[in-house]
């Protein structure tokens, strides 16, 4: 199963692909997770993706479109995936279709969250995101009035504000979606592959309508 969550930052993407890949046993790719792995790593990548990531603009095609044809040949792909912030363009969503055929394979579905623009700021500015182990808290785990910087409650990590959850730079990465990502959206409805979600629900509602869907078009999987 090859899914595709679609949706703009903060809709809750990552959250329920986190959620959703151990039923499936789906590898979930998050390119915005490996660009800041290169980023920890202090890769040349890393270094050139950091300056654009900051401003809340988008990596080039060519670049992602690299990374992801190297991580979609790993061995935690072969019973497929949940890809979590790509394609972000028709570019890259055309790549990735071209990609697909090369290796006898496609895509099964685009799920889109939907939220709205204000819900959006208000979720990312408030959110943190741990240095060690990458979780994503919300106020929901660490309280109101959260600190920049403070103590993960999954590892023994710290979490931290990242630079493109602050404000303004919320807004340019919610112009960037409008302008080049829900382009996305059409491309996957004009092949019939597009389901959509009300993403301001309670994050385990919003759960259970995508396994509600899953079952409908992939049948029951229930793993371990
Ligand atoms: P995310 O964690 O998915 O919100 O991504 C954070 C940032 O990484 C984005 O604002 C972009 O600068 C960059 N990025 C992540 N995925 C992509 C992509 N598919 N294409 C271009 N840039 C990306």
């Amino acid at each position: 199963m090859n899914l595709v969550f679609l949706g703009a930052p903060g809709s809750g993407k990552g959250t329920q692909a986190a959620k959703i890949k151990d039923r499936y046993e789906l590898a979930h790719i998050s390119t915005g997770d490996i660009l800041r792995a290169e980023i920890a790593a202090g890769s040349e990548l890393g270094q050139a993706a950091s300056k654009i990531m900051e401003t809340g603009a988008l990596v080039s095609d060519e670049i992602i479109l690299g990374m992801m044809d190297h991580r979609l040949r790993q061995d935690d792909c072969a019973k497929g995936w949940i890809l979590d912030g790509f394609p972000r363009t028709v570019a890259q969503a055309e790549g990735l279709e071209a990609l697909m055929a090369g290796m006898d394979s496609d895509l099964d579905l685009g799920v889109l969250i939907q939220v709205d623009a204000e819900e959006v700021v208000k979720r990312l500015s408030s959110r943190r995101t741990c240095k060690e182990c990458g979780a994503i808290l919300s106020p929901a785990e660490l309280g109101e009035d959260i600190p920049e910087e403070g103590d993960c409650p999954k590892c023994e990590g710290k979490y931290f504000l990242r630079d493109d959850d602050r404000p303004e730079t919320i807004r340019r990465r919610l112009e960037v979606f409008e302008k080049e990502t829900a382009p996305v959206i059409g491309f996957f409805r004009n092949r019939d592959k597009l389901v959509e979600i009300d993403g301001s629900q309670a994050p385990d509602t919003v759960t259970d309508a995508i396994f509600s869907i899953l079952r409908d078009q992939f049948g029951e999987k229930q793993t371990a």
